[in-house]
Parts: C-alpha cells; sequence; structure tokens
C-alpha cells in the first residue's frame, strides 16, 4: 500500500487526511494519507524517516514550506519562483518539490474576463504563491504591516516578482478600485480578529469579492465585516479543495474526485 501524509506543526487540526482519504477512496486506490509527525519533531529526523519508509508522497505547510527545499532532490518550476514546497513526491527515491497553493488559488476563483485590480494583505508564504500563480489580466498590489519583516518581505517581492510591497497604513485610499481584496496574512486563524476594521470595508468598491485564505472557521471577523457592507465574499476552505486536488493529480496521475473531498470539510 502506497504511504501519503502531511508534514507540518501543527497537524492536528488539518483537513488533509480527510478529503484525500476520500478522493483516494473515490478512485479506488491502494493508498493511505496519514499524519506524519509529532509536535516538536525536527524536520531533519522526520525526513530521514520519511525517505527511509519509502513515502509516496506528502504534503507541507507550516513551518517547514521553506525550510524543506534542502532536503529535497529536485523543485518543480513551480516552487523555483516562489521558493515554497507544498506536495513531494518519491519518484523512484527521488523527492521532489512542488507548489500547488498557487493554482489551486485561482482555481478555486470565479473565471475572470476581464482585467481587474487584486489587493492581497499579507507577503507570506500563501502571498507568493498566489503572485507566483496569477494569471496575466490581473493587476496585484500587496501590502503588509511594518513589522520588522516588512524590510525583507520587500526585498524579496521585488526579486520574485518586480512588485513594490506597500505598507498596510497606505492601503485605505486605495479600496475604492479594488475588484478583489485578499486576506493573506494569519490574522483570524487563532481568534477572531480582522485585519481590517468595519469601517475600512465601507471605502471598498461596491461590487469586490473578499477573500479570507484562513479556514479554520467558515465566518471570519474578515469575512463578517465584507457581508455587512454587502460585499460578496469567499473562504479558504475553496482554495484548500483545489490545491489538494493539485496534489493529489501530482501523487496519483488521476483527477481528483472534488465533491467527494468537499464532504469531509
Ligand atoms: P506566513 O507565516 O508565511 O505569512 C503570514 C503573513 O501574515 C505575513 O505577511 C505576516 O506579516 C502577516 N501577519 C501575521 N500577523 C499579523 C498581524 N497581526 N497583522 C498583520 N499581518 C500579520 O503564512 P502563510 O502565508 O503560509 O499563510 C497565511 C494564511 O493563509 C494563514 O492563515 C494560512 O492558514 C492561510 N493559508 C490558507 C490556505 C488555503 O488553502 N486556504 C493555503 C495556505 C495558507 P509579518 O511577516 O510582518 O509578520
Amino acid at each position: 500500500m502506497d504511504k501519503y501524509g502531511l508534514i507540518g506543526d501543527p497537524i492536528t487540526h488539518s483537513k488533509s487526511p480527510r478529503m484525500q482519504t476520500a478522493a483516494i477512496k473515490s478512485a479506488k486506490l491502494n493508498a493511505t494519507y496519514q499524519l506524519l509527525n509529532d509536535h516538536g519533531e525536527k524536520l531533519s529526523a522526520i525526513m530521514e524517516r520519511l525517505r527511509k519508509s519509502n513515502v509516496a508522497g506528502f504534503n507541507v505547510t507550516t513551518p517547514f514550506k521553506q525550510t524543506i527545499i534542502p532536503f529535497l532532490d529536485e523543485l518543480d518550476v513551480t516552487v523555483a519562483k516562489i521558493q515554497a514546497v507544498n506536495t513531494v513526491k518519491n519518484v523512484d527515491g527521488k523527492l521532489i518539490g512542488y507548489s500547488t497553493d498557487g493554482s489551486g488559488f485561482w482555481q478555486s476563483m470565479p473565471e475572470i474576463e476581464k482585467p481587474i485590480n487584486v489587493v492581497i494583505i499579507g507577503a507570506g508564504g500563501a502571498a507568493k504563491a498566489i503572485i507566483g500563480a496569477a494569471p496575466l489580466t490581473v493587476n496585484i498590489q500587496v501590502f503588509n504591516r511594518e513589522s520588522p519583516a516588512f524590510d525583507e518581505h520587500k526585498a524579496q517581492l521585488a526579486a520574485l516578482f518586480g512588485l513594490e510591497l506597500q505598507p498596510l497604513s497606505q492601503l485605505l485610499t486605495q479600496l475604492e478600485s479594488v475588484d478583489l481584496l485578499i486576506n493573506a496574512t494569519s490574522v483570524g486563524l487563532h481568534d477572531n480578529v480582522s485585519v481590517l476594521s468595519e469601517a475600512d470595508f465601507e471605502l471598498l468598491k461596491a461590487n469586490a469579492l473578499v477573500i479570507d485564505l484562513v479556514y479554520r472557521h467558515a465566518q471570519t471577523s474578515f469575512l463578517e465585516y465584507a457581508r455587512k457592507t454587502e460585499h460578496q465574499t469567499m473562504s479558504g476552505l475553496p482554495m484548500l479543495v483545489m490545491q489538494g486536488a493539485h496534489s493529489f493529480k501530482i501523487w496519483h496521475n488521476k483527477i481528483a474526485d472534488i465533491k467527494s473531498m468537499e464532504l469531509y470539510l
């Protein structure tokens, strides 16, 4: 039986085992998908164990998305662009890293028929994945709080994508022309706080779509405020399903049964 799974820390809350197991069952594959490490385990120890056990493939989540790179044998082009990995496939003993977050995000979106203005709040791994896979028709602006990490984020976005990172404090004046507003920060993940206030959403273009990548709670404060101002909203769950479906395709070379995956969210 082929062994697949997830590494990260923490991972006990993850929806991926149930989602991937549903797709494996639907495709009648002889495979398992499980959590592959304990809390506090070192990445080097995890990787040694996974190689020894001849794991067939696995997903990678925080905090290992970047630090796993030196442990891999090859990187797909999707990784070279953003220097983060969320999917690994074992091909004849070679561990190959891929990123499906960006393609998963854009595939979860309604079809984009004309050029749109996109604002991403946050400049971490998820933001970079979305920027790296963005269609040419979107015009992207990225904002981050002025934290100690601001200058590093700014240098990375400039080097990787030629984009100029802007301070979050300057976002409000831009909101009236935004078609798609994305929260790509971790604000709201462990608490019920929103990175923008309810009053900020009053400034947002009337028919803008608001997406919160945080998917632990269906109703985050960020989306609650957006609904109050009658904006369209979408949670991070469709992205979660699509990035998982793309990982499934990489491992099994089969189209995942999205409907069965959605049942287990
Ligand atoms: P990173 O840790 O790489 O980046 C986090 C970002 O959030 C940074 O820009 C950070 O800014 C910002 N941030 C953290 N705290 C605050 C705060 N208090 N105020 C303003 N900004 C803040 O995380 P990821 O990019 O990997 O993930 C971001 C979010 O996206 C998470 O909630 C994650 O769960 C979600 N996600 C969802 C996916 C899905 O399938 N739906 C897939 C991947 C991620 P700074 O560096 O200045 O601290």
